[in-house]
This record gives C-alpha cells, structure tokens and sequence, in this order.
C-alpha cells in the first residue's frame, strides 16, 4: 500500500495497482483475490492452470474447464480464425520457443520455428460448447491468452469495484489501464494517463491521454523484446512466418469501453498496421486508437473519445 487509497501487488508477472479516490479494503481485497483466481486459471507461465491442463492433454484428450476459461477461449479462437488478422490464440509453441521476456530467449534456428509452425493451427483447437471442453488435436499445440488476459481481468475489476459501490477510480495491470468514471481532480472530469515513451530508459512519457470511464490498452515492441545482431525482436509473432512482426509501428494504444476489447484490438491492430487499422476504425467510431510509429510521428484515430497531449519533442502528432 502506497498510501491511503492506492493499493499494489505483484500479479500476473507484473505491477498491479488499484487508485481509489476512497479507502475500501474490503473491495480492494475481493479484487486481488479475484486475480489470483483468474491468474491461476489463465497462465501458462506457471506448471498449472486451467489452461496448461488443456495444453499438457494435447494430442490425447479434452479438458473441462470452468465457464470464464471456456468463453474467452471460445471468443479467441472466433478472432483467430475468423478476423484476418495476425491474431492467433494458438501461438503457444513459439513464444515458447522465443522465451522473449523471459530467461534464455534467442533466435531459434529456422528448422525449430518450421517445426512449431505446425503446431499453431487454430483450426485444430476442438470446443464443446455443452460440456465446457477443450482439446488440442495435435500433441505440442499450446493455447496461450496473454494478449487478452489482462484485458478480461480489468473488466471484471471494474464490475468488481461496481459491485462495492466503487464508482471512481484507477485499475492498472502493469500498463493494461481502466480508468474508472470521472477523475474528481480535473475541472472536466478527465483522468490524465501517461504513455511510455518507447524504450525510454527513465520512464518518460511521449504524452498524456486523458479519458473519462473508459479502458487505455498498449501493445507495444518496446515491452519485452532482446536485439541480436542490430535487430529487435518482440513480443508479437507472424503466425505465418514464426517471426515477430515487422511493421512500422512502435505501439498501439486502443481507448475503448470494454478493456477486453481494447486487449484484443491493441494485438490486432498492431499486426494489421496503421492503414488497415484506420480503415477498421472509420466503422468503429466508438473505438479509437494512439498509434507511434518508427518514424516518430503519433496518429490519433477517432480521437472524439480521447485528448491526446504529446509532451515529448521526438514525436510529431500528424491528424487525418
Ligand atoms: P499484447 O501485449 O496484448 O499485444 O499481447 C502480447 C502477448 O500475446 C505475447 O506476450 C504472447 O503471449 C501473445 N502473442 C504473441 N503473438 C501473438 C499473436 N500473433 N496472436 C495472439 N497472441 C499473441
Ligand atoms: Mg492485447
């Protein structure tokens, strides 16, 4: 605990830190147990969980899993196969494979990237609806939800702190943000929520978003990633080549209502890049988006929802 109204735990492999404009231990508790239980549901960074239970049966039986582990895998699976993105919830093999973020990560040989290639087919992800199962065809097929799960876990946050009567507020699952209903500190009602400066070292910011009830998601390279021989390798991967993708951008941040969404849209739209993006985006004008590119520039999408103040002199913001 910080101080009166900000609470902190280690979750998730990451900071998660909950700002209440009014001490309430008894929510605060209820949320940190929720996401133990739901972590220790989610992760494959662990020996077990519901998920790693699917992923150890691969190739030789379905698994039972509980009702919040069989709908976000079902809703995954849906993007995977059905969005013509480069999202993909089978990705398992390689970020295993990659360990990027975690000890021992190094470019694979090309031969061990062709071989997990094989083993990523959403297709082959078989769901029963009616008895909650889930089997990986192939044996070595692993599930892996890390580029939602924080997302559904801040939602379920804020129907937590709801609950509890809590109606403002900040919930931040290291850099997954919701801010909730208006900040009582801003004369309009904003919250003011900052945004990394890429690979900054000293934790500047390149600006400051200000939102009111809604949730700020990033996916960016700069979160976990190693360079070899002058070259970045992070986090996301090309389902179809087994390598990270290559684009022009730095990071993307989506501002939406639902922080699942914004999880599953800052992947998306990561792979797709900037133009596809706000193309998808001029249909969408409830959902809007911060994009920095390698070129230094910063577009704000849809930014009806969202003020953008850039407060580092690198970036230029360049409006459509
Ligand atoms: P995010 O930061 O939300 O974009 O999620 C990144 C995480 O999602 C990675 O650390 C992997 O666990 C997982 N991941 C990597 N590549 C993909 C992909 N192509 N589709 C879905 N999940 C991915
Ligand atoms: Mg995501």
């Amino acid at each position: 605990m910080v101080n009166a109204n900000e609470y902190t735990q280690h979750l998730m492999g990451t900071t998660v830190s909950l700002m209440l404009l009014e001490p309430n231990e008894t929510a605060v508790q209820t949320v940190f147990e929720t996401i133990k239980i739901l972590e220790d549901k989610l992760t494959v960074n662990k020996p077990l969980s519901e998920v790693m239970s699917i992923n150890l049966a691969a190739g030789q039986h379905p698994v039972t899993v509980s009702r919040p582990v069989f709908s976000l895998i079902e809703q995954a699976q849906k993007i995977s196969l059905h969005f013509n993105s480069c999202f993909n919830l089978a990705i398992g093999p390689l970020v295993k494979l990659w360990k990027i973020g975690f000890q021992g990560d190094q470019i694979p040989a090309a031969r061990l990237i062709k071989q997990q290639l094989l083993l990523t087919d959403p297709k082959n992800i078989e769901l029963d609806a009616n008895k909650h199962t889930v089997f990986l065809k192939k044996a070595g097929m692993e599930i892996d939800l890390g580029a939602i799960a924080k997302g559904y876990i801040a939602d379920v946050v804020k129907s937590i702190l709801l609950q509890y009567q809590v109606y403002k507020g900040i919930i931040n699952l290291g850099g997954n943000v919701f801010a909730l209903g208006a900040s009582l500190t801003d004369d309009n009602g904003y919250w003011h929520i900052g945004l990394r400066k890429p690979f900054s070292t000293d934790n500047k910011l390149s600006g400051v978003i200000k939102v009111i009830d809604k949730s700020v998601v990033t996916s960016g390279i700069y979160e976990r990633f190693f360079i070899q021989n002058d070259h970045l390798y992070h986090h996301i991967f090309d389902p179809q080549t087994g390598y990270p993708l290559d684009n022009e951008l730095e990071s993307v941040t989506v501002i939406s209502d639902s922080s699942l969404e914004g999880d599953i849209y800052s992947t998306v739209f990561y792979g797709w890049g900037l133009d596809k993006s706000r193309e998808f985006l001029q249909k969408r004008p409830n959902l809007s988006a911060i994009f920095l590119l390698k070129n230094k520039t910063i577009a704000l999408v849809n930014p009806n929802n969202f003020i953008f103040q850039k407060s580092d002199k690198q970036y230029t913001i360049k409006l459509d």
